[in-house]
């Protein structure tokens, strides 16, 4: 079969190639083999293919990349719990191995003590961007057919449900009844933050260093948020948060643009939450003004929480939000991918070229549906 991989990852010269590999083969009863019909990229696939920073399996020198999938089973092991024709995404993050690690022994690999754990397509395994993968049935979650043109944004809408989860949590602290949530940049998750947002009923206001006339700022409009450009004619995050003047009860920073965590700190509102989604690859310095700061978090009860990754029941619950979505705005989910791909570009992709989301489409769009088994009949529980 064929597969994306960055190659000689150990031996400091690296590469990226479209290659023939070996296919999967079934093992183990508890096994699947699941045909890839797409796989989305983002902020760390644009790191691992240019930076060359991803970590293959032991004792291998190449990486197969991608890890926001979706596809159909193949072929499904008696022990597996799935069937020939089920359409499938698959969770990223594997548990360490450590017995001391709680956390991982008992279903929640995202939040691994040891840091030990594996993800596929980043660290230590392969990842999805070939025609097939195996996986064991327990790390793979079932995708209701009626989602299958927007299955792909699954895994990336995972991150955003369980961060909404943690915030819901770390609130049974006080009564909380948020109006109002600032969206900080306008990337995927941004924008995925910014609809998600919307659909629990808050006032949405996105700042981002994309321009008033961009499809960013169009997309969040559309959902029914507002929109502020950062620079070049805009504003800073201190200046537009006091104009808006009302309280910004839940900031979620998607930039990764460390000296905005500090700034949104004093932004926020009293008893508000500040959940930190993003990271830069950088080394910088900043001088804060430490003490008013303090004060500001001590005195209004503020939280800062930063959140990584999402466990299985993020992925049921972003099954149903992304439903939710293209009930409550038709279309706007199709906008949010804009370019679309065969497995043969990937090498020569050019990161700066996509506005918003690149889709890697390893069988073609208009055959997806022949393959995959109708049922709307996968049903979840899931915090809302
Ligand atoms: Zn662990």
């Amino acid at each position: 079969m064929k597969a994306i991989r960055v190659k000689q990852l150990r031996q400091g010269t690296p590469s990226i190639a479209l290659e023939t590999v070996d296919d999967p083969v079934i093992s183990h009863p508890q096994e699947v083999i699941v045909k890839v019909l797409a796989v989305g990229l983002d902020g760390t696939d644009k790191e691992i293919l240019q930076e060359k920073y991803g970590i293959p399996p032991q004792g291998e020198d190449d990486l197969t990349t991608g890890h926001e999938s979706l596809g159909v089973v193949a072929e499904a092991g008696r022990e597996s719990g799935f069937q020939p024709g089920d359409l499938v995404t698959a969770i990223v993050r594997r548990p360490c191995r450590n017995q001391s690690c709680v956390n991982c022994r008992n279903g929640h690999s995202d939040y691994c003590q040891t840091g030990e754990f594996v993800e596929r397509g980043i660290k230590g395994a392969h990842g999805f961007l070939s025609e097939f993968y195996k996986e064991d049935g327990r790390y793979l979650v079932q995708v209701p057919s009626e989602l299958l043109e927007h299955g792909v944004l699954v895994e990336p809408q995972s991150i955003v449900e369980k961060v909404w989860d943690q915030v819901l949590r770390v609130q049974q602290r006080l009564i909380w009844e948020p109006k109002a949530a600032l969206i900080l940049g306008s990337g995927p998750l941004g924008l995925l933050a910014a609809i998600t947002c919307r659909v629990l009923g808050l006032d949405v206001y996105v700042w981002s260093r994309s321009p008033q006339d961009s499809l960013q700022a169009q997309l969040v409009k559309d959902c029914g948020g507002v929109y502020q450009p950062a620079e070049d004619g805009g504003i800073s995050l201190t200046a537009y948060a006091e104009g808006l003047g009302k309280p910004l009860d839940l900031i979620l920073e998607c930039t990764g643009f460390s000296p905005l965590a500090f700034e949104a700190m004093s932004v926020l509102a009293p008893n508000g939450v500040l959940a930190l989604l993003g990271v830069t690859p950088a080394d910088r310095k900043l001088e804060i003004s430490s003490d008013m700061l303090n004060q500001s978090m001590v005195l209004e009860n503020k939280c800062v929480i930063g959140s990584v990754n999402a466990a299985r029941k993020d992925f049921e619950t972003a099954i149903y939000r992304l439903q939710q979505m293209e009930k409550m705005y038709p279309g706007w989910l199709y906008r949010l991918v804009t370019n679309r791909m065969k497995l043969d570009a990937v090498p020569q992709l050019d990161f700066a070229s996509i506005p918003i989301k690149a889709v890697v489409d390893i069988v073609p769009v208009e055959q997806w549906r022949e393959l995959v088994k109708q049922t709307n009949e996968v049903e979840y529980s899931f915090s809302v």
